[in-house]
């Protein structure tokens, strides 16, 4: 046998490979931050040598819903992600990206949830992503450009649908965009920035998507009574531009709809057969945005995460809050904005059931803002592969893997990524199937996890023994245009 000096062996571990295909015994070579050989490769050597007997060896985790655009620059290493498994994020969700902004004006909510001061605002696209690969963080990063975020840079007042003009600035922003590298366009129509925007005014500013089979990713204009609608309207969007549309952290919340989503399911898998659609979803059954005012957001309980003038109201009730001034919930919300809650709106059959359609993907939508964020943001990975996919036994583990993995790649054009291959990038993550688990709770919302054991982005290790090493390997992702065609 002639021997081959790797950069890393991982041996002894079994392989989960992230195409849903079972698992499987072998080692795992590394060169040059690609997966190198897979199979028996005990004899062989290598600068360093990951012990993995007993353990999972998968690709690394695609987080398909973030809002890491500023914490990829201003929390570089990305413990929060990172320690998850978590190897790639896509950012630029809801309608709100870190680029294109100025310098001089004032970020409505919710672009504001994304932190950055004014003097290190990126006034173009190709600015940001220079920005990451100067100053690469752990986790590598495909970005989208945010609807709401070019409403705010071009709009006087964002209380009105746009005019011709303003539209034809957009467009051109979207343009400039996507000649960046950036993946897609998104949109937060139920947000106000975004409220009036109509689908027309939408399908008008995503035109330049079409040519490059780019991304149109929504956090729909209602995901309650109307979310029906709200699918159609999204359908409608992707059709007419003939691109593939992600609907972003799928759910139903407020009681009265509870359960719908035995509905929303079908229609989603029926429009499937048409067009290119996909979605995901975080295992958890409340959401979290920025403080809001109206009824249906303050339906059900209420934990405030961040408060701009009292940050001392963080991880506390709203109600208790309320009592302790004297006021309405609306109202103690109303004073304590600008800031994010986590609101309890949804029922956990509705959580299961679409965490279990076939074609749902991961996405944690975490915040990485303040001290008391949804444990979403430390916790959403282990949480599918220990809670729901072992104990609860919704999936298979290698069907857990895939949402979070190559069906995530498949679904955003990621070119040899998160699928273990020879050839592939090395995004790799080593996991205790037995042990896996989220720590992070609405009380303790920053703990790690546990039973990651290692964490390699680009062949570098990047987390080991529950600590980071330091390292920064991740790169800018950008799209393949040549994506899967939408099933037959
Ligand atoms: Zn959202």
């Amino acid at each position: 046998m002639t021997t081959t000096h790797y950069d890393l062996l991982i041996l002894g571990g079994t392989v989960i490979d992230g195409t849903k295909a079972p698992r499987f015994d072998a080692d795992v070579g590394i060169v040059n931050g690609r997966i190198a050989a897979i199979g028996k490769l005990a004899g062989h050597t290598a600068d360093q040598t990951i012990d993995a007997t007993g353990l999972i060896v998968a690709p690394g985790f695609i987080d398909s819903h973030t809002h890491d655009d500023a914490a990829v620059l201003s929390q570089a290493d990305m413990s929060f992600k990172v320690s998850q498994g978590v190897t790639t994020v896509i950012a630029g969700n809801c309608g709100i990206s870190a680029a294109p902004l100025r310098r001089d004006m004032d970020l409505p909510m919710p672009l504001n949830l994304l932190e950055a001061p004014p003097e290190e605002r990126f006034t173009t696209f190709a600015a940001y992503l220079e920005a990451l690969r100067n100053t690469p963080s752990t986790v590598n990063v495909a970005a989208m450009v945010g609807h709401s975020t070019l409403r705010a840079v071009t709009m006087e007042s964002l209380d009105r649908e746009a005019t011709p003009e303003e539209i034809a600035a957009m467009q051109a922003l979207v343009q400039e965009a996507l000649d960046a590298g950036a993946i897609g366009m998104s949109t937060g129509t139920f947000y106000p920035p975004a409220v009036k925007a109509t689908t027309e005014e939408i399908i008008e500013i995503g035109r330049p998507l079409t040519a490059r089979n780019a991304l149109y990713v929504t956090h729909m204009r209602d995901e309650s009574g109307k979310v029906m609608e709200s699918l159609e309207e999204t359908f409608r969007i992707g059709r007419e531009l003939d691109i593939p549309v992600v609907v972003s952290h799928h759910k139903v919340q407020n009681s009265p709809n509870f359960g719908k989503s035995a509905v929303t399911l079908p229609f989603i898998q029926e429009t499937m057969k048409h067009q290119c659609v996909s979605l995901d979803c975080y295992p958890y059954t409340a959401g979290s945005t920025m403080i809001r005012t109206d009824r249906g957001m303050l339906d059900g309980r209420v934990l405030i995460a961040s408060s701009v003038p009292h940050p001392e109201c963080a991880g506390r009730d709203l109600d208790d809050i309320a009592a302790e001034w004297g006021v309405e919930k609306d109202e103690a919300a109303r004073r304590l904005q600008p800031g994010s809650a986590i609101y309890f709106l949804m029922d956990e059959n509705d959580v299961q059931r679409i965490l279990a359609f076939d074609e749902t993907m991961i996405g944690s939508d975490g915040i990485p803002v303040g001290e008391s964020p949804h444990p979403r943001l430390w916790g959403t990975f282990p949480r599918v592969l220990g809670h729901y996919a072992r104990d609860v036994g919704l999936f298979p583990l290698e069907t857990a893997v895939w949402k979070m993995t190559g069906l995530t790649a498949r679904n955003f054009g990621l070119d040899k990524r998160s699928t273990l291959k020879v050839g592939h990038h090395a995004d790799v993550v080593i996991f205790d199937a037995a042990t896996i688990k989220d720590s992070a709770t609405y009380a303790k919302p920053t703990t790690p996890a546990e039973g990651i054991d290692t964490v390699i982005v680009n062949g570098t290790i990047a987390w080991q023994s529950g600590g980071h090493t330091g390292a920064r390997p991740g790169q800018v992702v950008t799209r393949t245009p040549a994506v899967a065609a939408p099933a037959k």
